[in-house]
């Protein structure tokens, strides 16, 4: 069983709207879903969460202006979540405190991806038909 109370440290916790213990029920919400989604035993998707501060998204590119050819990089988002193979380990943006719907998405999405494991996909298919699918079950479950 997972320990809510070690689910946020206290740098994140001050700006969550959502508390230990309701996190701890979306998370327990989101296991019976997939489980029952994929119809495999929801005790196999027990796994190790922590709330991170996750790397953002940039781009980069090059672009004439007036006449000047220049490099720039473009921030275009923030990891929302992370699933690591290795460990079990599923790492939580802590933007992701700030919406329940955002939390329950997020979970349910790294969720799948132990599943493509468990199933062993992950190994086998290509990273966008993980990700479309890991979209499209949670769009379904949510
Ligand atoms: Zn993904």
């Amino acid at each position: 069983m997972f320990n809510p109370l070690s689910l946020i440290s206290n740098l994140y916790k001050t700006n969550s709207l959502l508390s230990d213990s309701r996190l701890s029920e979306i998370i327990k919400d989101s296991e019976e879903r997939v489980a029952k989604h994929y119809n495999i035993p929801k005790d196999i998707l027990k796994s190790k969460y922590t709330i991170e501060n996750l790397p953002e998204i940039f781009i980069y590119g090059v672009r004439y202006v007036g006449g000047v050819l220049e490099g720039y990089i473009k921030k275009v988002g923030k990891i929302l979540g992370m699933y690591n193979p290795e460990n079990d380990h599923i790492s939580i943006g802590y933007k992701n405190l700030y919406s329940e719907k955002r939390f329950r998405e997020t979970v349910i999405h790294e969720l799948i991806h132990k599943v493509q494991k468990v199933l062993g996909k992950i190994y086998t298919l290509p990273r966008y038909l993980l990700e479309k699918e890991a979209y499209e079950v949670t769009e379904k479950l949510t």
